[in-house]
């Protein structure tokens, strides 16, 4: 989740200006969490309060931390503003008029759903839950399939490496149960990525840039600069990356630890309390 929240924080500034190289500054003064570290709490707080997971829960929670948070860097991606903000101008997509100004998902299969599910892959004991749970999460929202396929191989992928599994049974996991081309490099990615919000054009992207790293930090920097939707994208690589390097750089941590309001860290301690799930020594 601090993996996350660091990726999101370093991609902020990079994604409107892409850059296509690893070399650059991780933190600037215009360097801030966004919607994905926001909503990544959320879901955590949901995760932390609701052993049952509803969905009722699950839709208060947003509203709230949209409430405390109205105007993250870069703002909320337009549907998921009109599900928070103005329901009654969310599409009837299903067009017999039974959702018309209702508060529903909205068959969405953006990114959105895949950066705010990490707290999920600690959660859990087992894949199953792991995976049942996560497509939950997306599905409030980001009904599509696409979309709740984006939320579960990236729980997949934190739970995976949280556990020991090693880089070639995560990519032969995820790419067989959801299909996603993992035998690409960043080298190869990077000319030709443009800007894109769709999980299935974020996700496999992001997993690459972990699969190419050799630590927490090279995971970021190669999800950077691959370009297109940068948060979002070094969001769920630092996640994955998080969980199997288990060691963020003392200055990262600390850098972001200076920038996250206080209630992010609440969540962070209750998830170590009650999960598997450690910040780094040096926060403690
Ligand atoms: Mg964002």
């Amino acid at each position: 989740m601090l993996g996350a929240i660091i990726g999101d924080t370093v991609g902020s500034v990079y994604e409107f200006h892409n850059i296509k190289t690893t070399h650059f500054p991780l933190f600037n003064p215009q360097s801030n969490y966004t919607d994905d570290s926001i909503m990544t709490m959320a879901i955590a707080q949901w995760l932390l309060n609701d052993p049952q997971h509803g969905m009722e829960t699950l839709e208060a929670i947003f509203l709230d931390f949209a409430k405390k948070y109205p105007c993250p860097m870069g703002g909320y991606g337009g549907g998921f503003s009109r599900w928070l903000f103005h329901p009654e101008r969310l599409d009837d997509y299903d067009g017999d008029g039974t959702l018309q100004g209702k508060r529903h998902p909205y068959n969405s299969f953006g990114n959105g759903a895949a950066m705010r599910c990490s707290a999920n892959g600690w959660m859990f004991d087992t894949l199953e839950e792991t995976e049942r749970v996560a497509g939950l999460s997306a599905a409030i929202t980001h009904s599509h399939p696409e979309g709740i396929k984006g939320a579960q191989s990236t729980t997949a992928a934190i739970f995976m490496a949280r556990n020991g599994k090693s880089k070639d049974e995560i990519r032969d996991y995820i790419s067989t149960k959801y299909g996603y081309n993992l035998n690409r490099t960043c080298n190869e990615i990077r000319p030709v990525y443009d800007w894109d919000s769709s999980c299935q054009g974020t996700v496999p992207e992001a997993i690459v840039a972990f699969m190419d790293s050799t630590d927490f930090e090279s995971a970021i920097r190669l999800a950077v600069s691959l370009g297109g939707d940068s948060d979002t994208l070094a969001c769920i690589t630092g996640g994955i990356a998080e969980a199997f390097y288990k060691k963020i750089p003392n200055g990262m941590a600390l850098k972001i630890w200076e920038l996250i309001p206080d209630d992010f860290k609440d969540i962070l301690r209750k998830m170590e309390a009650q999960t598997s799930y450690q910040l780094p020594n040096i926060l403690k």
